[in-house]
């Protein structure tokens, strides 16, 4: 049986709309409009991408959106001060400092310069801290994104096998917290992993979050496994063009897995729509007000 496609592009919708639904909610009833600012430095072609896109769509729900772009040169000082300023506004709920960060500024101290309750990326080490006890916190988006494909596909994780591939503070690590949270058998692979296609064929959830086009294979996957590809990699599509692909090997793993996202479609379009959740939780939070479910 060919595995079920699980379509992130379509529930990232459905997530944006119940958001734009809870913004016009709060300020009907309270007056309050939920504000994101977003931090660019420099000219990343991807992070402008990304930039663009966030902004775009935090407006079409119904959010108030603060872009602010610097130059590639800005002074480590002068981010500081600026992200400073945004904690202190009370009309920003949440702070994105788009990552990479040119090499000369310390990502980390940027990083955790933010208010914590303003972090809706969860990277500040408080919001690191609160997941990996259990506390509430703000979830890295990505992760949160992967967690409700799953938790929507296959109900109950608790007691399945999941194998995360790749150990970053931005995908990895916050993913497996997080099925650990919901009672999964985790592993986190990495590129020291021996055999690591012997890992992977144990898992009932596969996460690939690498960065390497294809590399997980149809032969490293359980069948009937629920494979969540995190990937984003742009190859060579001859002719001079260029496509997406992600970590997994689309056509070899959906022939031997119960569930698999597409790249594109997938896991993309769920971070914004969580980090547009996430701005709504925050604001809630700010306000004393219920936060949305
Ligand atoms: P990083 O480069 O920070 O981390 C990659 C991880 O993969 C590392 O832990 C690395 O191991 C591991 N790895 C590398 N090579 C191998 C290998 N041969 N075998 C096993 N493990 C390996 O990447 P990110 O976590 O930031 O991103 C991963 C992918 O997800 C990228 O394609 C990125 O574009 C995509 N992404 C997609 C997002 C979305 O919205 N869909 C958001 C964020 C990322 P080690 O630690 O040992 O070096």
């Amino acid at each position: 049986m060919p595995a079920t496609i699980i379509d992130g592009k379509a529930f990232a919708a459905r997530v944006r709309g119940e958001v734009a639904g809870h913004v016009s909610r709060l300020k009907a009833d309270h007056g309050i409009t939920p504000g994101l600012a977003v931090v660019l430095v420099g000219e990343d072609p991807a992070s402008q991408v990304y930039v663009r896109s966030k902004g775009k769509q935090t407006v079409e729900a119904g959010m108030n959106s603060y872009e602010h772009r610097l130059e590639a040169d800005t002074r480590q000082e002068d981010l500081l001060a600026l992200v400073g300023q945004l904690n202190a506004d009370p009309a920003v709920h949440g702070i994105l400092v788009q990552l990479p960060l040119p090499a000369h500024i310390d990502s980390d101290l940027v990083i955790n310069a933010i208010d914590p309750a303003k972090d809706v990326d969860g990277f500040h080490v408080s919001n690191v801290g609160l997941l990996g006890t259990g506390q509430k916190s703000m979830v890295p988006c990505t992760p949160l994104g992967c967690l409700m494909l799953l938790r929507d596909h296959l109900g109950s994780l608790s007691g399945l096998d999941a194998v995360v591939v790749g150990r970053s503070n931005i995908v990895g690590k916050p993913m497996a917290q997080l099925l650990l949270g919901d009672s999964c058998t985790v592993t986190i692979a990495h590129s020291r992993t021996r055999d690591l296609a012997a890992v992977v064929r144990r898992a009932d959830i596969v996460v690939a979050a690498v960065g390497r086009p294809g590399m997980v294979t149809g032969d490293w996957i359980k069948p009937g496994a629920t494979v969540i590809d995190v990937g984003i990699n742009r190859v060579d599509a001859g002719d001079g063009k260029t496509r997406l692909v992600g970590d997994c090997d689309y056509d070899s793993c959906a022939a031997v897995a119960g569930a698999i996202t597409p790249v594109p479609g997938g896991v993309g379009p769920m971070t914004i729509a969580c980090l547009l959740a996430n701005t709504t939780t925050a604001c809630c939070r700010a306000n004393g007000l219920p936060e949305p479910e």
